[in-house]
């Protein structure tokens, strides 16, 4: 049953769609149904040099028009996207299967850093000063790199290539999009929103594709930048590459994040934050909490709270209303269900056991019902790996030191969150966790746009956050004038003088 007439996600270039030469195409699912609903292009190299040639084209007219201009497009993108973002969502949902609100949900996110951008004249104000050296001034200034390039990953195909583009197209860049593979089509829905709000042709593209898509982003020289968000192996290599390749890189990664609760804390909120933290999206967001650190005699009071609050979820199709939807892929699917079968086999107790879910009317919907475990340990690779998918563990130790270094010590530092009552210990965890964002009793604390987003450790290679200042600062390069001008009632000269000055 498909929802969608068959179509082919297109590339596009210079305000149009761009079927390139390449023959290779691969399926578009609608994850609440299994069936095939389109198919997207997969861009060969040549592909690739036509999509990056138009943006290299753009850059000296977009890289020069006045900063009031820039703006004005970015004011006009953010109000049709306010006024559309139901229309967005519903693709969001078709392809990725997440429920309608979440998708409402991820795209204002993403409107929040085209808000954001929205500021750019304010945002690229140089320093000045006066009179550094006797008739010598200095300013400072920040210029755009020219084509930069964002590989996005499957789980938020609106909001993670909003982190980066506005910023990128409100400092002067022109950019090349690679969306995932698996949901393309909110790149072809906000390349059009662009067109109506007035960007010029090749200042914002879209290269459909895989693995030779990226490889021929990573590896031109005209590419002066990657902005990357996927898994760890895929984040390093990305890394890797265009570094050796002399680019600029932000690279984001995989996650395991922990929540700490502390015997103080509030039951109820730790309950209702790990079901929502853990289940929404069905786990397929990197700031979800996957692993539940227990401090104390706890463990048992918050796993009744969760298995209480859990029974009364809906889980179905996106589009009617459910809490929770279908995992993206079939083999997506499958493969969190091993990890489920493995931690089984390892002896960690299945406390719920989301593998046997049924959907009526959906029989063959990449289902996966909400699943908890309990005493986990970590050496089991349902605590060692990210899973990405509705699956929660809960670890049980006696004290906070040993919550803190077992958190420490995970390969991954995206977020990290404590549940308690006691600011002592809040201020505590603060200063000594490692990872990039912090909730305290928030559990799942994505910064606003004007703050950064990035993690720690393998969440992050590179040393660059998403959007705020740091993506300002990302996608500009500085420059620094020292300027001397005669005054014509004074004698010009200065003689000479060899020495350093
Ligand atoms: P992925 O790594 O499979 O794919 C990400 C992008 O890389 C896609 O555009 C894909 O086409 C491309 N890609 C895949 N394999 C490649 C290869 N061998 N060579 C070159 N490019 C390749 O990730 P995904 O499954 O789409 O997304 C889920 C992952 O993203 C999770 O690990 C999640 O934690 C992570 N993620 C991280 C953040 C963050 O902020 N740290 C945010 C969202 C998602």
């Amino acid at each position: 049953m498909s929802r969608m007439t068959e179509h082919i996600t297109e590339h596009w270039l210079d305000n149009a769609p761009f079927s390139g030469g390449s023959p290779r195409t691969a399926d578009v699912t609608d994850p609440a149904t299994g069936a095939v609903s389109g198919k997207v292009r997969l861009a060969s190299d040549a592909d690739a040099r036509a999509v990056i040639a138009s943006a290299k084209r753009a850059v000296p007219g977009w890289a020069s028009t006045s900063l009031a201009k820039r703006a004005k497009v970015l004011f006009r993108f953010r109000d049709l996207l306010d006024e559309r973002k139901e229309e967005l969502a519903a693709i969001i949902t078709a392809e990725h299967g997440k429920v309608l609100d979440d998708a409402v949900g991820e795209v204002s996110r993403g409107l929040e850093v085209v808000e954001f951008a929205c500021g750019i004249p304010h945002l690229v104000k140089g320093e000045f000063s006066e009179q550094v050296s006797t008739g010598v001034d200095t300013h400072s200034k920040r210029q755009p790199l020219g084509v930069v390039a964002v590989i996005s990953p499957f789980n938020f195909p609106a909001m993670v290539p909003m982190w980066f583009f506005p910023i990128a197209i409100a400092t002067g860049n022109t950019v090349v999009l690679k969306p995932s593979e698996k949901d393309p089509g909110a790149s072809l829905w906000i390349a059009r929103l662009w067109q109506e709000a007035g960007l010029p042709d090749g200042v914002f593209n879209v290269l459909q594709g895989d693995k030779e898509a990226v490889d021929a982003l990573l590896d031109s020289p005209d590419v002066q930048s990657v902005s990357f968000v996927g898994s760890t192996p895929i984040a390093r290599y990305v890394n890797e590459r265009a570094s050796a390749a002399g680019k600029r890189v932000q690279s984001l990664g995989g996650a395991k994040n922990h929540m700490v609760v502390l015997p103080d804390a509030d039951l109820g909120l730790v309950a209702d934050a790990a079901v929502n933290a853990a289940f929404g999206s069905a786990g397929e967001r990197c700031m979800a909490v996957s692993v539940l650190v227990a401090v104390g005699p706890i463990a048992d009071d918050v796993i009744a709270g969760i298995v209480e609050r859990v029974g009364t979820l809906r889980v179905g199709d996106g589009t009617l209303g459910c809490d929770m939807g279908p995992l993206v892929t079939r083999e997506h699917r499958d493969k969190v269900s091993a990890y489920v079968d493995a931690g089984v086999a390892a002896g960690a107790k299945l406390v719920i056991d989301g593998r046997d879910l049924r959907v009526a009317d959906r029989p063959d919907g990449f289902w996966l019902g909400p699943t908890l475990f309990d005493q986990v340990t970590t050496d089991m690779t349902v605590y060692t790996d990210e899973i990405f998918g509705p699956v929660l563990g809960v670890l049980r130790v006696g004290t906070y030191e040993e919550a803190i270094s077992l958190v420490n010590a995970n390969q991954y530092g995206n977020g990290a969150v404590l549940f308690t009552r006691d600011g002592g210990a809040a201020r505590r965890f603060e200063f000594e966790v490692h990872a990039g964002m912090i909730g305290i009793n928030v559990p799942v604390p994505v910064p606003t746009a004007y703050y950064s987003f990035g993690g720690w450790k393998s969440s992050l290679f590179g040393d660059t956050h998403a959007h705020g200042m740091e993506g300002v600062r990302f996608f500009t390069r500085a420059k620094v004038v020292t300027s001397r001008w005669p005054d014509p009632a004074t004698n010009p000269s200065t003689g000479l003088a060899l020495a350093f000055p």
